[in-house]
């Protein structure tokens, strides 16, 4: 395990709401070991107990019933280093500050900061020889607008960390369920037969959110649902879904197949582009407790915007296990309700012998509000009928809640930030997933583009334009919201 553990951006909104308190729990767990120090890394002027204080309150905020004594020890870990990153005198009282007390022999350095100023810490780390194996780098999203910045950034980090040593987070593959996946496609016998256009109707993917862009303006108005959600979280999950086994659990076998299921993705161009996605754009409306919610043109000040807020993909993959069956991809903004799920349907049975319609078994894999996999199978209803069987669908249900016995929901960085110091990389991203994901939305947004495809308007609160229904009913199907 890695002895120290360096933070960059330690006084952002991420490191506040999740990187603090996942290093918390994986001390408080006992997952990091008696050596392990944490060196927090920002521009701004911090006394250390002050600094220890102000991420004992972020460790609270967090962690319900925290004991003192624990967050105290856990804070006497940190050492705060202010540093402006992008000028090189900064760097020599680092390297000072990781190899005091015989340290610095294994160090994660966390990049939680903006990508624009990633080439300038790597260089700063290689000048002083801290860029050599085994130290290694973890960089957060976003990596680039496109492929070509994509590229770019990967390129400078790769003259300082080798591809290996460069860890790339996407905190959705974090997520117990997001993992469960892995476990329940390849850990059972009894689903791998039927994961294919035999058996399978369609795949649902969806990630709908209540909260609007408002705080985000700059950012998201310049990325939009595309850039920020569908290239890296939905993409990522879609290749869970849909890969071939891998020959084992490591890095390489599985980005092995991600790779090939991002490489046989149809591509969506100028000729099919409105048939096959739907672009979205929050107007006035409600939010889910009823009060009143602005529009995404005031909550990004820019009446002139046309950034998507919500986008809904009907994605195909080109192989033999997955030829005809539609994969349809959404995202959205202030929309109904907060809800991450994949939804695998499967195909009636070929002729009921009960009469009516003849339901669908759906696998229902919920990531948010709350992790829960269930099953629909479809059952006899209890009693007696004097009109043959009748039938009812039921859920055979794996609450991850239940469970843990009301156990605290982790944070995924948690098992990331661990795999980091760890030096387990299976789930990060690899460079060429990054790229061949880019490259499928890259002309998805160069189709949208060359033919003037506008954000439809959807009030804030609904499921999104009415327009993305056309997409799932072309072929029979409907969005489960
Ligand atoms: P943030 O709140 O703007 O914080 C940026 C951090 O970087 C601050 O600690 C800042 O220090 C530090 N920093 C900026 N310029 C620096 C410099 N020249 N030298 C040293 N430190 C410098 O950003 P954030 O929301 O935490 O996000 C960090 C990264 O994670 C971004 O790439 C973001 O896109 C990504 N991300 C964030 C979230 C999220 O929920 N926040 C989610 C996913 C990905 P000072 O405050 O001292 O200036």
């Amino acid at each position: 395990m890695a002895d120290t553990f360096v933070l960059f951006g330690a006084t952002g909104d991420l490191a506040r709401r999740m990187l603090f308190p996942s290093l918390y729990f994986l001390h408080a767990e006992g997952h990091l070991e008696e050596k392990t120090r944490i060196i927090a890394c920002a521009r701004s002027a911090r006394e250390k107990q002050a600094f220890r204080e102000e991420v004992a309150a972020m460790v609270c905020e967090r962690a319900d019933g925290a004991q003192s004594d624990v967050v105290e020890a856990f804070t006497k870990r940190i050492h705060y280093l202010a540093i402006d990153v992008t000028t090189p005198e900064g760097y020599g009282e680092l390297a000072a500050a990781i190899r005091a007390d015989g340290g610095g022999k294994e160090v994660v350095f966390y990049l939680s900061t903006s990508p624009s100023i990633f080439g300038e810490v790597c260089r700063g780390l290689k000048a002083q020889g801290l860029s050599e194996a085994p130290h290694r780098c973890v960089v957060e999203k976003p990596i680039g607008y496109d492929l070509e910045s994509n590229i770019r950034i990967n390129e400078t980090v790769a003259q300082s960390f080798s591809e290996e040593r460069t860890f790339r987070i996407d905190h959705y593959l974090g997520k117990e369920t997001v993992q469960n996946l892995i476990a329940l496609r390849f850990g059972n016998r009894i689903f791998e037969p039927l994961w294919n256009s035999e058996t399978i109707e369609s795949v649902q993917i969806s990630i709908a959110e209540t909260l609007g862009a408002e705080g985000r303006g700059g950012y998201y108005d310049e990325y939009g649902a595309m850039r920020d959600m569908m290239q890296n979280h939905l993409v990522q999950l879609l290749c869970l879904v849909a890969m071939e086994p891998p020959s084992s659990l490591s890095a390489e076998a599985i980005r092995n197949e991600k790779v090939k299921v991002l490489r046989s993705l149809a591509p969506i161009t100028e000729e099919n582009v409105e048939a096959k996605t739907i672009r979205g754009q929050y107007t006035e409306g409600f939010d889910p407790d009823g009060g009143k919610a602005a529009s995404y043109k005031a909550d990004v000040e820019n009446e002139e915007t046309d950034t998507e807020t919500y986008v809904g993909v009907a994605a195909e993959i080109q192989n033999w296990r997955w030829a005809g069956v539609p994969f349809y991809l959404e995202t959205g903004k202030r929309m109904a309700e907060r809800k991450t799920q994949v939804v695998i349907a499967f195909k009636p049975v070929p002729h009921s012998i009960f009469g009516g319609d003849a339901s669908n078994n759906e696998l229902h894999i919920i990531l948010q509000p709350e992790e829960r996999i269930t099953l629909q199978i479809m059952n006899k209803k209890p009693g007696i009928s004097a009109d043959g069987m009748p039938l009812e669908e039921l859920p055979l249900n794996l609450s991850l809640v239940e469970r843990n016995n009301g156990a605290r929901r982790r944070i995924a960085y948690e098992q990331l930030i661990l795999d980091a110091l760890t030096n387990n990389p299976s789930l990060f991203v690899q460079r060429d997933e990054q790229e061949a994901s880019w490259k499928w939305i890259d002309a998805i947004a160069k189709a949208w583009s060359d033919r003037g495809v506008s954000a439809k308007p959807y009030r804030a609160g609904t499921n999104g334009p009415s327009a993305k229904h056309v997409l799932t009913e072309r072929n029979g199907h409907s969005w489960y919201e």
